[in-house]
């Protein structure tokens, strides 16, 4: 592996499991001058388990603006650093985004290590259309704020991605019942890659009752996963699906949104996954 001098390199660490980490992650967090974590105790833990000595500073919402003026002096100078959150890919819903714009600015290469990531493991197994989505990480604490934004939600008809703590999840649900209606598909994931780890399919209200027969159900951390609004389907699309129907009368799923995707010119896949939905 070649490693290169003066670069800014964005690792993902795990989320729970801490088997879920890269060689080549291990191999950075090793050759770099200094690691910049959100929580250097955090960290610290992470490079006790891997037996790695490399000195870690902290870089959060708090201190970031003040400190990547300095880190990006240190990468003119020919270190290199890399930038770690508590768990899974930096920037994402964690600290970063001003350091990484500093430094791209400056002229430094920055290079992605990739990894762990809460949103993209639950999507991976929520069973919700995966073709299209939009990550909204979180959202308001407060119901009034939480729900104003759920609202201008309400009829994307792309999968809706969301973080969510375990202080707030049962109101989530609920206000997300109360928007996007009762009967709409979620799936809820749960303490990813860790002991618990829960991954639950089920309509909004049926969610609801679920978490509230069983309190375990709301602890650790999770992934809030929401099929889209299939009522905001363009009328190309729903066109679509009718044809699809039509000849899922007659041959399998797979061979009938094959066919409609080469009449309608509409990808296979999304055709296929949207028809998944429908049967639910
Ligand atoms: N950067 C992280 C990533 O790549 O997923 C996310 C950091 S954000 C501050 C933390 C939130 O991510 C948690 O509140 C939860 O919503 C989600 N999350 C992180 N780890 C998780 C896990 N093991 N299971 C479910 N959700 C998780």
């Amino acid at each position: 592996m070649t490693l290169n001098t003066g670069v800014l390199y964005i690792v993902a660490t795990p989320i729970g499991n801490l088997s879920d980490i890269t060689d080549r992650a291990k191999d950075i967090l090793n050759f770099v001058g200094l690691i910049a974590a959100e929580d250097t105790r955090h960290t610290r833990r992470l490079l006790q388990h891997l037996d790695i000595q490399t000195k870690a500073i902290s870089l959060h919402d708090h201190n970031e603006r003040q400190k990547a003026a300095t880190l990006v002096e240190q990468l003119q100078k020919g270190d290199s650093i890399a930038l770690v959150s508590d768990a899974g890919t930096p920037l994402i819903s964690d600290p970063g985004f001003f350091l990484v714009r500093e430094v791209r600015a400056a002229g430094i290469k920055v290079v992605p290590i990739p990894g762990a990531c809460a949103m993209v493991a639950a999507l991976s197994a929520s069973g919700l259309a995966t073709d299209r989505f939009i990550f909204e990480g979180f959202l308001p604490s407060k119901s009034g704020a939480r729900c104003k934004q759920l609202e201008q939600l309400a009829n994307e008809p792309r999968t809706l991605v969301f973080y969510e703590s375990t202080h707030r999840i049962e109101d989530c649900i609920v206000d997300m019942s109360k928007i996007f209606g009762k009967q709409r598909q979620a799936t809820i994931a749960r303490e990813l890659t860790k002991t618990f780890e829960t991954i639950h399919s089920d309509t909004l209200d049926n969610l609801i009752q679920w978490m509230q027969s069983d309190s375990d159900q709301k602890r650790g951390e999770f992934v809030v996963i929401v099929a889209g609004n299939p009522n905001s389907l363009t009328t190309d699309e729903k066109e679509s699906d009718r044809i699809v129907d039509l000849l899922a009368t007659k041959l399998p799923l797979a061979q009938a949104t094959a066919l409609a995707a080469d009449i309608t010119g509409e990808r296979k896949k999304a055709l296929y996954q949207r028809a998944l939905l429908r049967k639910q």
